[in-house]
């Protein structure tokens, strides 16, 4: 996998390739595989609608913020916090019970099998640098972080309002927290005791952030069912031209261009020239918290779009949860390019990681290209010193997986380019 040091490539081209490929792995393992083995290990995801944003905290129990990437390291967790003995134990701290705090990809992981949990999941709060201000409410006890973003800088915000950390993953250990065992019954009586110790002193205030009725739990298992059990019906809206075609809004959130905003004024300039968006990733918690995810957003989306979510009774932005289901987006599209007997870069699809963030998006991204799929970026990775990789990436690499990159900081502008992929494609498709 190392390719920077002074004995090995020199050449670019070679070494993009290599991304390439490597991107495959992660596309496989980390993204594909992953989400099924969640759903064989969680269950699966379920369409429904609930809480999304700071709103959905309840102060009157005990709180965990949980944040990372790992589900299947909170089952145990989930399972402790239903058991009689758990309920005891926040009694007697005076607190109505135990409740899990939803943020950063695990909380929107989590948000996909909601009913797994039943009511000791309250639903993704925000995403990871909404983290910061869950936390500012003063009504979290206790934050467990397993796997990577979890927000540098949290430790200081929890130091002021008291809240104890807890690492269940050694990669990640953050300053202050302690390390612990996932399976560790003691985290429990820890976070209890912080909320005896804390919430005498801690100024609680809950703002009016994020709404009921955000619909998520989609996979490209229950969506197929949802329209009848085949893809037909949405390949008949796509050939109709009701829907332009598709766009994944996925990855991260970050806050050049400010938290949020160019996902979300992006996403908007898609669904208002009819093009469906579907979403995983801290992507999907903002577009979840500004109401994009509510039925009543197809009033945003252009006349053709609006008709058919009305009809379904959908949204237009379609919740995929966190950016591991990215590998689901890419599920969904093979099945697709299946059913029309097609390669999936002559697809009418294209993917958008507007704020992406961490190295793993780009990794994301390179599964993306290698599939053969138009990918825009907001910002540009570090490649813009050679003019070969710039080239390779934004034009040449259409000769080779038929994908590009695209990467546009301008909400509008990168809109016009990714509709005109999409119009390209439907063209060579005769449609
Ligand atoms: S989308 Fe990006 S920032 Fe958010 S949890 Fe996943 S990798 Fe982290």
């Amino acid at each position: 996998m190392v390719k920077t040091s002074t004995n090995l490539s020199s050449d670019p081209v070679e070494m993009l390739l290599h991304c390439l490929t490597l991107g495959i792995a992660t596309g496989l393992y980390g993204l594909q595989l992953t989400n099924l083995i969640n759903d064989a290990v969680v269950g699966d995801p379920k369409i429904r609608v609930g809480g999304t944003g700071l709103g959905i905290i309840d102060p009157e129990y005990i709180n965990l913020m949980v944040t990372g990437h790992q589900e299947s390291l909170f089952i145990h967790i989930m399972e402790r916090i239903a058991s009689p003995a758990a309920a005891e134990l926040a009694r007697s701290a005076g607190a109505k019970g135990f409740r899990v705090v939803g943020c950063t990809c695990v909380g929107q992981d989590m948000q996909q099998r909601a009913e797994c949990y039943g009511e000791y999941f309250y639903g993704n709060a925000g995403n990871n640098f909404t983290s910061e201000a869950i936390l500012a409410t003063g009504a979290v006890d206790g934050v467990i972080s397993e796997f990577n973003c979890t927000l540098p800088g949290i430790e200081t915000v929890c130091e002021t309002y008291d809240i104890v950390q807890i690492c269940i993953d050694k990669v990640a250990k953050k300053k202050n927290a302690e390390l612990m065992d996932w399976d560790d019954d003691s985290i429990l009586d820890k976070i209890a005791e912080a909320y005896c110790r804390r919430r005498k002193n801690v100024k609680i205030h809950i703002p009016d952030h994020g709404f009921k009725d955000s619909m998520a739990g989609i996979s490209e298992i229950n969506l197929k069912q949802f329209l009848g059990g085949e893809w037909k019906p949405l390949l008949d809206l796509i050939v109709s031209g009701k829907i332009k075609g598709i766009v994944g809004v996925v990855g991260c959130s970050s806050v050049r261009e400010g938290h949020d905003v160019l996902t979300v004024q992006l996403t908007r300039e898609l669904i208002k020239r009819d093009i469906l968006v579907l979403t995983a990733g801290c992507s999907s918690g903002a577009l979840a918290n500004c109401g994009l995810t509510r039925r009543e957003a197809a009033l945003e989306a252009g006349a053709g779009l609006r008709e058919i979510c009305q009809s379904l009774g959908i949204p237009p932005v379609l919740n995929f949860g966190p950016c591991i289901a990215i590998g689901r987006l890419e599920m969904a599209a093979a099945e697709l390019a299946e059913e029309l007997s097609v390669d999936m870069p002559q697809l009418p699809l294209a993917f958008s990681a507007a704020q992406w963030l961490e190295e793993q998006a780009l990794a994301d991204g390179a599964f993306g290209l290698s599939l053969g799929l138009t990918l825009h970026l907001g910002l540009p990775p570090y490649m813009t010193g050679s003019k070969t990789v710039v080239q390779v990436l934004t034009k040449d690499m259409e000769t080779l997986t038929g994908g590009r990159l695209i990467i546009d900081n301008n909400p509008k502008t990168a809109a016009d380019q990714l509709e005109a992929a999409i119009m390209d494609k439907r063209k060579a498709l005769n449609i």
